[in-house]
Order: C-alpha cells, then structure tokens, then sequence
C-alpha cells in the first residue's frame, strides 16, 4: 500500500430504494450486524500501519442507518490498523430521515467532522417523485439539527433536471438550500439508469425525460447562480464555498490517487490496480467469515486506460487535464497526440490551454462526452 491513501466504506442498507438510485443496497436491515461484523474483519485483514488515511468517507446506501456505536467501532478499527492522520476529512453521508439531533452529536463525538445531507430537493412533490424517504420539512430540520451540533463543514445533495422540471422551481430549491449556508453543493441531473424503476417509467412512456436543452438551460443555470453566490464550481456536479471545503477525498478518485474501499461492491486502486468487492452482502459476510477478503474482480489499468481517464476525470473538473502528469506516462506529448481536438475545442470556447493544463470551460462542459470521445478515439486508434 502507497504511503498516504483513502479509505471508502460502502454501508450497504437503505430504508427503501428510490425510484432513480442504480447503487447496491438493500434494504434488510436485519443483516446489519453481521455486516459490521464482517467489515470489521475486512479492516484488520487489510492492516497496513505505515498506511496514512487522510480521508475516510462512509457512503452508500445510507450510512447514517448505522448506529454511532457502530461508526465508533468502524473508525477505532481503522485507527488501529492503519495510521489516521491528524485533520483527516472523515466524512459520513446522511439521509435526512433517518437523523435526529442526539444521533449527531453523537457522531460527531466519534469523529466525524463532514456530512453530506443527501436532501435532493425542498419540495414535497419533487421528493415523492423520487421516492425519497423525507419530506421537504425532514431535510430542513436535520440540516438545522447538524448546524446546532456543531458541524461547521456541511454538504448538501439536490437532483435537477425532473420530467417538466424548470428554471423556477429550481432556481427555488437552490435558494432553499442556500438558507443553511452549506460549505458544499452537489447538483446531480437526473438520469435514468437501467434496471430503476424511474427507467421503466421511462421506457412505458409514463414519464418523459426533460429535452437535452433545458437540461443544458438548467445546468448553466446551476453554475452561473452559485458561482454567483461565492461558490467555486470545482468539479462538473460539485461546488465549494471555499478551496479548503472541496471534496478531499472525491479529488482523490479524479487524481487517480490511491484508495481502499471496504464493504460490499467498494472499489480499491493502487498502483494502477482497480479491484473490487462482490455486490453481495451475504458473499461478503460469508467470505470474510471464512478468513477470506470478499474481492470479485481485480483490474489492472494498462498504460493507453490510465490516459484515457485521466482525460475523462480531468475535464470534469475546473483543474482539467495535468498536461505534465500525462507526458510523463504517455510516449508522445498531449499537445502534439491531440492537436486537431484541442484545436477544435479552442476554436469553439469549449476548452483551453493554461500553465500546462487543459480544461473546459462551462460550454465546453455542456459536451463532454463528445470532447471525451474524440480523446479516446485518438488513443485507442493508435
Ligand atoms: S437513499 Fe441513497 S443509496 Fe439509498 S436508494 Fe436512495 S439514493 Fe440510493
């Protein structure tokens, strides 16, 4: 394991799976004893003390279903495996309905110094449609239940992008989020993943996705008011209110810095090397219960996949692509391997080259997956 890493907790329980999520949980809680059992296992097999954490995340399926008592034991487990550095962002996701103000000041007593309040959005009508478990006035009083705690680094989710969704009604669930003053904002648009129900609704001609342009409407929206509001908009679906309140440990997935995820379906990565856990609690809990760590696959990156999401990963973010870094592993230079595209991007406002990096800039952002393409077809027809 590599001197400083990340470690990712996947608690794989919910109350009741909403209508959009592709995520693995279920929603047994009844196995979530022996899943803290078993994770608990997975954490002493993986043992590395000269292993720094600087980031723990606890995400999911709802993390905060978890008792403290057990986030206590979680964290005192890493801390006596692996060597937790002072500071480390230590982050747990929270559904708003599954909260009370004991329950964080609890956690917070156990170390958690992040939430991420998965909220969604203010109105009623909006959350039943996604089948969240909360109501608008829920999300509010959890939000307000972290801020008396005490937590000073708070991270809201909100979806954007409903069938017949508009710039009102969203403009209306920013301003409501803003109110709390959040240190973070992750806006997701909706999108309709295979095998969710929100999908079939979808493919039974129920419900009709929003058209490509207000969708595009509402994701210039997104920027140009939060930025607006003093917010950086750091990463395609991600906003801080400060350099020091970006996500630590997300910019680790998008360095392709190490990381160890624990739990069923958590993903690893070190040394070019991505593996993975079975998406199976009862595998899991049995593999680990039989001295065995619960890896279903493990990949290893060659040189043309590591360039080729280095490019997907850093034109999603404001830093873009590190033009030095990529010299390094490819043979030929970024600029001379991607000359007619980067040109193109230029030529259009979609993308520019600044103190080595490319980035896109906002228009540009609004058509990454065909910027992305065109890199990838460069690389992969070598
Ligand atoms: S609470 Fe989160 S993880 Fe669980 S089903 Fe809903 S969106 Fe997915």
């Amino acid at each position: 394991m590599s001197d400083v890493t990340a470690i990712y907790v996947h608690v794989p329980f919910c109350v009741r799976k909403c209508a959009y999520c592709d995520f693995y949980s279920i929603d047994d809680l009844s196995l979530k004893r022996a899943f803290v059992k078993a994770l608990l296992s997975e954490i002493a097999m993986c043992k590395d003390r000269r292993a720094i954490v600087d980031t723990i995340y606890f995400g999911g399926g709802t993390p905060s279903l978890l008792l403290p008592g057990q986030i206590q034991e979680i964290l005192t487990a890493i801390g006596e495996n692996f060597t937790v550095s002072k500071g480390c962002e230590t982050t747990l996701e929270v559904n708003p309905g599954t909260v009370n103000a004991d329950y964080f000041g609890k956690i917070q007593d156990s170390g958690i110094n992040r939430l991420n309040i998965g909220v969604q959005s203010f109105d009623d009508e909006r959350l039943d449609f996604m089948g969240r478990i909360h109501s608008a006035a829920v999300a509010r009083q959890a939000l307000q239940q972290a801020r008396d705690t005490g937590f000073d680094n708070l991270g809201l989710d909100l979806i954007y992008g409903l069938p017949g969704d508009t710039e009102g009604a969203w403009v209306k669930d920013l301003d409501s989020a803003l109110v709390f003053q959040p240190e973070h904002l992750s806006c997701y648009m909706l999108t309709y993943e295979p095998g969710t129900p929100m999908h079939r609704l979808v493919e039974q001609g129920a419900i009709t996705p929003l058209d490509d342009g207000s969708v595009a409407g509402l994701f210039k929206l997104t920027s140009t008011f939060l930025e607006g509001h003093g917010y950086l908009h750091y990463e395609i679906s991600n906003f801080a209110a400060g350099v020091s309140f970006q996500s630590r440990h997300n910019q680790k997935y998008w360095n392709h810095a190490p990381y160890l995820g624990f739990g069923p379906s958590a993903h690893s990565f070190e040394n070019g090397t991505r593996f993975w856990n079975h998406a199976d609690v009862c595998r899991y809990t049995s593999d680990l219960g039989a001295g065995r760590l619960p890896v279903a696959e493990t990949e290893t990156l060659a040189n043309d996949q590591i360039l080729m999401e280095m490019i997907m990963l850093g034109l999603r973010t404001s830093m873009g692509v590190d033009l030095t870094k990529f010299d390094c592993i490819s043979n030929q230079g970024f600029l001379k391997m991607f000359d007619a595209v980067v040109t193109d991007c230029e030529a259009k406002a979609w993308g520019r080259v600044v103190n080595q990096r490319f980035f896109l800039t906002l228009d540009g952002r609004l058509f990454l997956d065909t910027i992305v393409s065109a890199f990838v077809d460069i690389i992969l027809g070598q």
